[in-house]
């Protein structure tokens, strides 16, 4: 076995076999080469990621599901909690939702239950630094209960829900 860094350096033999694990949850081919960065090398590892991604069926549909979104307005946040991003997790079976800030990507990280709590800490957040223009979200059911678009004082709460995107996963993993 050939080791570079932490990467397994992987024969022809094999990578075929590498690229059908790495390719096993259909995630495409920005999560692919992220998995592969940590794991294993081989020269053009990139291209043959892109290639198997290419030829599967079922990436395929998925892309043209993923067609059918709004687009997505990556405009940079001009300030503090201009712009802010959410999502929930689940730790020892307790539910948590983590609320970062774009322009700092400060944190916070609340134990929420259900779509009321995520109200109240969103609440909390918007009277403590203002009500940010757009929160992203990846779109669960939490966040698309219609909740968010209630009544916040003498206003309303209106805002986008638009889905999360990864712009530090688009490395070339070569
Ligand atoms: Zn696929």
């Amino acid at each position: 076995m050939i080791l570079s860094g932490n990467r397994i350096i992987v024969s022809a033999t094999l990578r075929q076999q590498i690229l059908e694990a790495l390719h096993a949850a259909h995630q495409g081919v920005s999560s692919m080469c992220v998995c592969a960065a940590d794991s294993v090398y081989w020269l053009n590892i990139s291209i043959d990621i892109q290639r198997i991604n290419d030829n599967c069926t079922h990436c395929h549909r998925i892309a043209k599901f993923n067609d059918m979104q709004p687009p997505f307005n990556a405009a940079p946040p001009e300030y503090t909690f201009h712009k802010i991003t959410s999502d929930y997790f689940t730790h020892k079976n307790h539910d948590y939702v983590v609320v970062v800030d774009r322009y700092s990507n400060w944190p916070m990280v609340f134990q929420v239950n259900g779509a009321d709590g995520l109200i109240k800490h969103l609440r909390e957040v918007f009277v403590t630094f203002g009500v940010p223009e757009e929160l992203t979200s990846d779109g669960g059911p939490q966040f698309t209960a219609g909740r968010i678009s209630s009544d916040h004082g003498e206003s309303t709460i209106t805002l986008p829900l638009l889905p999360t995107f990864m712009p530090t996963a688009e490395k070339n993993c070569s």
